[in-house]
């Protein structure tokens, strides 16, 4: 490929705002902290959002729109839609697409649209500096495109993503306590950093570090550490042998707040149909692996 074909595929607004977000919202951090302007309430409302927000993606893009483990009522499937949209991860329907297609695809250097085989950081970030649109034009998913609220949340997500991510908290902070700047920087702009950089982690460091538990046909990991990170998502090597059970974490120490969140929510009613594969397929996968490697 040509120079220019390159740079003609490269998506500006994702590279410059993955870019420039990072350095913007540091040296924001450091101004509020210097001019004397931490308060608590600020802080604490930055760990709300991002915890909200990472949990949409977590429970509510992933294993609710990408791999359908379990199905919810309308407000569930609005509120991760809407806060969802505030990661900046794209729109549902688009995530779910590319996260489809990981899963298909996982490891083909070219098919797989954030394969660890093409290094850490192009599954980490660099895949997102590129356009990819004819790729998801082969991926079928009828239930996405017939799913009017998913179809609606990809036409407003930019919005959505603005109001709930950013002018929500800055109008909480301005109103309640006077902190604008915190609840636009602070939570609102730095907040979006680490949300990004938390779901990134899943694509770089849980296909390369960790165990392989269940399967070693794939280089998915179950890593404790990103799972801390992730609210669950880090017991990688589960998720891509199971995909369809709305567990990640499948052990009681396994720290999962998605997979406890998706389950409280069912003793309400909100959440129901939580597909588990039985834990006699599950240990006969896990028993192979132990004896592969005695
Ligand atoms: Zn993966
Ligand atoms: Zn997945």
């Amino acid at each position: 490929m040509s120079e220019s074909q390159e740079v003609a595929k490269i998506n500006w607004v994702n590279t410059l705002y993955l870019i420039i977000s990072p350095i913007v919202s540091i040296a924001a951090l450091a101004y509020w902290f210097y001019k004397g302007w931490f308060n608590w309430n600020t802080a604490i409302l930055f760990l709300v959002f991002a915890s909200i927000i990472e949990l949409s993606i977590t429970a509510g893009y992933h294993r609710l729109f990408s791999h359908r483990t379990y199905k919810a009522n309308t407000f569930v499937k609005l509120f991760f839609l809407c806060f969802g949209a505030a990661a900046l991860q794209s729109s549902a329907y688009l995530w779910s697409l590319d996260h489809r297609v990981h899963h298909q695809h996982v490891d083909h250097k070219e098919k797989d649209p954030y394969s660890i085989k093409k290094g850490f950081m192009w599954a980490h970030i660099t895949w997102l500096f590129y356009k990819k649109d004819e790729q998801l034009d082969e991926v079928h998913a009828p239930d996405l495109d017939s799913d009017t609220l998913v179809q609606w949340q990809h036409k407003y997500w930019v919005y959505l993503g603005a109001f709930f991510g950013f002018i929500l908290p800055a109008m909480i902070a301005h109103f309640a306590w006077n902190d604008f700047f915190g609840g636009l920087f602070v939570a609102g702009f730095f907040r979006s950093v680490v949300n990004h950089h938390a779901t990134f982690l899943i694509n770089s460091v849980s296909h390369c570090i960790g165990k392989q538990t269940y399967s070693d046909t794939h280089s998915a990991r179950d890593n404790w550490f990103t799972a801390l990170l992730t609210f669950g998502e880090g017991y990688h090597n589960f998720h891509h042998e199971f995909p369809s059970d709305y567990r990640n974490g499948i052990r009681f120490y396994h720290y999962d707040p998605s997979k406890w969140l998706i389950y409280g929510l069912s003793l309400i009613g909100w959440t129901y149909d939580l597909k588990r594969v039985s834990a006699s397929i599950i240990n006969r996968k896990r028993e192979a692996m132990l004896a592969k490697a005695a």
